[in-house]
């Protein structure tokens, strides 16, 4: 059974790159007979805003893209993070840490890298080099949290790009789950979440490809057999080096509203962008009918 969610941060409006994702979720979903969860990614709670998720689930309605469950809020499932981190911590996996993002940058000795991937990381990330590993900190307000990872590579077949190897120790080092601030952080939040909501497979844009492997091997560490199918999507640019951003406000689907567009032109227009259909190929409100046939061979092959 499939189930895929779609995950956005009330941290802006929903722009066009998300209704791109949002066409791949629900497309593939809906060609597979599975199942779209629906989960507001507020981990990071300085610039999450109530305003903005009830912005994001209104313009979903008006799409029509629907989940199959309600909406979940990741501020609201504390508890099962800190559940998950018990469990570590009890394999002896835990420990705190006291380096602030700064620390980090001056003792990182460099960017993390990921030769294996065979892919330039579209954000350079900092290695954290394991400064508090054995400090023995006892944990505590104003510390950070993190998890010790094996130098182990993770070989793993995303949907789209095929077979990748990532070694997570390489790439940033042991993982933070909770930062200085008291935050979750989003790869902690969403491992434990994916796993726990029993999501198979996972859709995103390849600005998280770099993370999968780390994600895979947190999700083995808190109990979790079989890892969920990836596939990461093309990002719609703004320019060929700049992502698209829920500040570009041309591109959020309330201006598109505001404007007097239908649902079914900005889903045609995401389509066109992302490469999915071209102008005349799309009857409105059909493109994520165009997903479906073009991956989901791919999927069964894996499944
Ligand atoms: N919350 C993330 C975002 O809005 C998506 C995370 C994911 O799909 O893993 O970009």
């Amino acid at each position: 059974m499939i189930v895929s969610r779609f995950a956005p941060a009330p941290t802006g409006l929903l722009h066009i790159g998300h209704v791109v994702n949002a066409i791949y979720v629900w497309g593939l979903a809906r060609a597979a007979d599975g199942v779209v969860l629906l989960r507001i990614e507020d981990h990071d709670r300085q610039r999450s805003r109530p305003e903005f998720e009830r912005a994001i689930l209104d313009d979903l309605e008006w799409l029509g893209f629907e989940a199959d469950a309600p909406p979940v809020r990741q501020s609201d499932r504390v508890a099962i993070y800190a559940g998950a981190l018990d469990r570590l911590r009890t394999a002896g996996l835990v420990y705190a840490c006291e380096c602030s993002r700064r620390d980090v940058e001056r003792t990182a000795g460099g960017l993390g890298s990921d030769p294996a991937s065979g892919q330039a990381a579209l954000e350079a990330e900092l290695r954290y080099p394991g400064t508090c590993a054995s400090k023995h900190l006892r944990e505590r307000h104003r510390l950070g949290t993190r998890i010790r990872l094996a130098r182990s590579v993770e070989t793993f077949e995303d949907v789209r790009h095929g077979r990748r190897e990532q070694c997570a120790a390489d790439q940033c080092g042991d993982l933070l789950a909770r930062d200085r601030e008291g935050n979750w952080t989003y790869q902690f939040a969403v491992t434990v979440d994916d796993h726990e909501q029993g999501v198979t497979l996972v859709i995103r844009g390849d600005d998280l490809l770099a993370s999968t492997g780390r994600q895979i091997q947190l999700a083995r560490l808190i109990g979790r057999e079989t890892p969920p199918l990836f596939l990461h999507h093309a990002l719609i640019m703004k320019t060929p080096a700049q992502k698209l951003s829920k500040a570009d406000g041309d591109t959020s689907v309330r201006d598109l509203r505001a404007s007097g567009h239908t649902p079914g032109q900005v889903i045609a227009r995401a389509a066109r962008l992302a490469g999915l259909c071209s102008a005349e190929e799309i009857a409105a409100g059909q493109a994520a009918s165009l997903v479906g046939p073009r991956y989901e061979a791919a999927l069964r092959r894996r499944r």
